[in-house]
């Protein structure tokens, strides 16, 4: 059975991890960069296949997804449909998860109605990682998983240097949800860009976590085991060292060590505003197992996440979709889908509270026009996040697509060039991978 489990897990990871950015551009761009108008009417659009088809031993395995076992094992994944009535109110920002990011809250930051703000018109940079690698000895052990994580994850040493860099370089973080409002002309929900104002010379930056669910496979492979609330009523990583003591910690995870750096430079984050946490549902949320509903400790693991939630909004986090079962949107038919973004809500959005913003798995995004993009929008997903190589984003009547960056061992080692606006790839990578990487051989 041992290898058997080791296999899924290996798969799994390379499915939903991996997965996140296994597609990029969410549009036909022309060669200087700029961004064509996109036509869902003539089949253009989304985009190419990328690095992951050559890395991805499972890539060409449509389906095993961790969704699939944790659904057949949870239960009746049809029980949640026709809860979809999460309808955003005709004021996204109140509506939002998370939609905490504003003057007084926790989170500190600039506020924007301090008087030498100035309006902003330029591209606004989205980026995503992984949890970070706390253990490198656990994540680049030489085991089967060690080639993923040295692919999709970053440390957290590598980390912290990318962020000094962008605060060196004029980055501010901005929450997704201020940019847009939605309005309702008759009767149709219609997206609006709201102005952004920004101390002179920032530049705006979306952070946002993928996965942040502290998967099983995760635990054994170096990443924290939970977020957890520490004795000053701070958010702390629960983790496992190597050497098997249990520490509780404030410097080995993004958002603990993000919210310490604003504390430090305030004006690294706009309002408040902290990151984006994307979050499936099959293994839970956040380190708490919320999938197993039938658990003697259901109740307690639903209380602990709920906790964690709460101070994560009141501190300019907010939540995402990542689906429920991290489904490839493109490849999957429109009832799986619909089925799962019902699951979805019923499961994880009934913790978060409601959000406006899908970010699709593996970056595979369906298009205005398709049904699929339909349902998604019915659902209440105004915000649809895909993957790609630069900051891309754009306007439907009904809805905003925008393109995320990845950031992760890939991209530190084949994409310095396209990165150099935010931090020196080369000063970040982590020696300590190919060390640990390189003694296996
Ligand atoms: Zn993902």
């Amino acid at each position: 059975m041992k290898w058997l489990k080791i296999a899924i897990a290996v798969m799994l990871m390379n499915l939903i991890v991996a997965g996140c950015k296994a597609t990029q551009g969410s549009g036909d761009r022309t060669s200087d960069g700029s961004v064509p108008e996109w036509s869902a009417a003539t089949g253009k659009g989304k985009g190419q296949s990328t690095q992951m088809s050559n890395t991805d031993p499972f890539k060409s395995g449509i389906s095993p997804q961790g969704g699939e076992a944790a659904i057949s094992e949870g239960g009746d994944a049809s029980g949640s449909s026709g809860k979809i009535d999460g309808r955003p109110t005709p004021d996204g920002s109140s509506h939002n998860a998370g939609s905490s990011a504003v003057p007084g809250n926790e989170g500190g930051g600039i506020s924007q109605t301090d008087e030498d703000l100035v309006p902003y018109h330029g591209p606004i940079e989205h980026i995503f990682f992984h949890p970070l690698v706390i253990y490198p000895e656990l994540a680049f052990d030489g085991d089967r998983m060690s080639r993923g994580y040295d692919d999709w994850f970053v440390t957290v040493k590598e980390f912290k240097a990318i962020i000094d860099s962008l605060y060196k370089h004029n980055f501010m973080l901005i929450d997704l949800n201020s940019i847009y409002e939605l309005q309702e002309a008759d009767g149709k929900k219609q997206t609006k860009a709201k102005e952004l104002r920004l101390p002179k010379g920032k530049k705006p930056i979306v952070l946002s976590i993928d996965d942040m669910n502290y998967y099983d496979y995760m635990l054994q492979n170096g990443n924290a085991n939970k977020l957890v609330i520490d004795d000053n009523g701070e958010i702390a990583t629960y983790s496992v060292s190597p050497k098997g003591e249990k520490i509780t910690s404030r410097d080995n995870e993004i958002v603990p060590i993000l919210d310490d750096f604003v504390k430090v430079h305030p004006d690294f984050s706009l309002n408040g505003a902290k990151g984006l946490i994307a979050l499936t549902g099959y293994e839970g949320v956040l380190g708490y197992r919320t999938n197993k509903k039938d658990a003697p400790n259901y109740e307690e693991e639903k209380q602990g996440a709920l906790r964690i939630i709460d101070r994560l909004k009141s501190t300019g986090w907010s939540f995402a979709s990542h689906g429920y079962g991290h489904l490839d949107a493109r490849k999957v038919g429109l009832d799986r889908l619909t089925e799962d973004t019902a699951r979805w809500k019923d499961e994880v959005e009934t913790l978060t509270g409601p959000t406006n913003i899908y970010v699709y798995p593996f970056g595979s995004s369906v298009l205005p026009g398709d049904p699929k993009y339909a349902a998604l929008l019915k659902a209440g997903f105004t915000v649809l996040c895909s993957v790609g190589p630069a900051p891309y984003l754009k306007w439907m009547p009904d809805s905003l697509m925008m393109d995320r960056r990845h950031i992760d061992g890939i991209a530190l080692k084949t994409q310095q060039s396209k990165l150099v606006d935010m931090f020196d790839a080369n000063e970040v990578l982590d020696p300590v991978r190919a060390e640990l990487l390189d003694s296996m051989h």
